[in-house]
């Protein structure tokens, strides 16, 4: 409970409460009063973080909801920051996403995702292997203005949005599948249960009505009448279980941004210079030493997770792979950069070339 103590007593300390460490694992806290009324608790509050406490003392631990009070207590802060590492270097943002994946079931879980503000290079992998040595390095130095200013301009939200989406799309795709594969299994099964309760019983009135086939009177009519009836409520019971069937398994998929951290690391950077005929375009390469790893290309369309890369001759444009196939349907190769809709020769739309999520 050693961590969790420590990010309590600081951050009570930096809503202006006075925090002294009550050993082995308690803290005495004289509050202001907007941490009382948001926390519950009196002027002078024990805070305890162990197994066993003494009497009065409030007990703190991860279960309960004094998690979301601490996030009440936080609002808006701590959703962006900037950190430099010590050596100059260009900005790298991760961000961190929460997912709701709402049906029958539910999960949630957060996404990490990185990209090179410098070179727009998704860089998961690099930050991946940046983590240990972030944790080790126990000063959070603000970066220096000429370090701000050498990662280059801030990005513009709508051009944030057009790289991260396509990102956000692709890891929360990867990241839902076991859900959604074991969400089509139990569909299926309660599908196949509803059928086959439901096909007995309509076999049932079918075989009772055939035998009535040749019967003729009173009788034999009103039972015909009757079976025929039960067949048509049979079937549209059926349709209404389908139906609530349908309406359970429906899924609802919500993201959410939770934080920024603009990290300026050291890199190598390379310029490249692409040539086509009609044209040439320079970009930009970064290698981290601090990872030992040079990132991804950059990619103007797909994801961009793996390294290959295709030009387009138009606006040299760089994809992934798929991004420059041919039609499905008059069999012309295309930028789906330059046209990201519809082939350009014959106007047939642009299938949904995302990764599917298998069944
Ligand atoms: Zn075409
Ligand atoms: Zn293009």
């Amino acid at each position: 409970m050693g961590e969790l103590r420590d990010f309590v007593a600081g951050m009570l300390e930096r809503q202006g409460a006075v925090v002294e460490a009550l050993e082995p694992d308690g803290l005495v806290v004289l509050a202001p009063e907007p941490v009382r009324q948001t926390m519950g608790w009196p002027e002078l509050a024990r805070l305890g973080f162990g197994g066993q406490q003494p009497e009065g003392t409030v007990r703190i631990g991860l279960e309960g909801d004094w998690l979301d009070r601490f996030g009440a207590l936080l609002g808006g802060h701590g959703c962006w920051a900037e950190r430099q590492l010590k050596l100059p270097g260009t900005a790298a943002a991760p961000g961190a996403f929460r997912y709701t994946a709402l049906s029958d079931e539910k999960r949630e879980g957060l996404i990490w995702l990185g990209f090179n503000l410098g070179t727009g290079a998704v860089v998961d992998e690099v930050l991946a292997r940046l983590r240990p040595v972030l944790l080790q390095e126990a000063d959070w130095q603000a970066p220096d203005p000429a370090v701000r200013l050498a990662g280059g301009p801030a990005w513009q939200a709508a051009a944030l949005e057009a790289r991260l989406r396509p990102l956000l799309d692709h890891r929360v795709r990867q990241e839902l599948e076991p859900f959604l594969r074991a969400m089509r299994r139990r569909l299926e099964r309660d599908r196949n249960r509803v059928h086959a309760y439901h096909d007995d019983l309509r076999g049932a009135s079918l075989k009772r009505l055939a035998a009535l086939a040749g019967a003729a009177g009173e009788k034999a009519e009103a039972d015909r009448r009757r079976e025929t009836l039960r067949v048509a409520t049979i079937e549209r019971e059926y349709h209404v279980k389908l139906d609530d069937l349908r309406h359970n398994y429906a899924l609802r998929v919500t993201v959410e941004w939770v934080q920024t951290l603009e990290l300026y690391v050291p890199v190598q950077r390379f310029d490249v210079l692409i040539r086509r005929r009609k044209g040439e375009r320079l970009i930009r390469l970064d290698w981290h030493p601090l990872a030992r790893l040079a990132e991804p290309p950059p990619c103007d369309w797909g994801p961009g997770l793996d390294r290959t890369r295709l030009v387009c001759d138009e606006k040299l444009h760089l994809t992934e792979p798929a991004g420059q196939a041919a039609c499905t349907s008059c069999g012309r190769a295309w930028c789906r950069a330059c046209h990201p809709g519809a082939c350009p020769r014959c106007g047939q739309a642009v299938e949904r070339d995302r990764p599917r999520i298998s069944g």
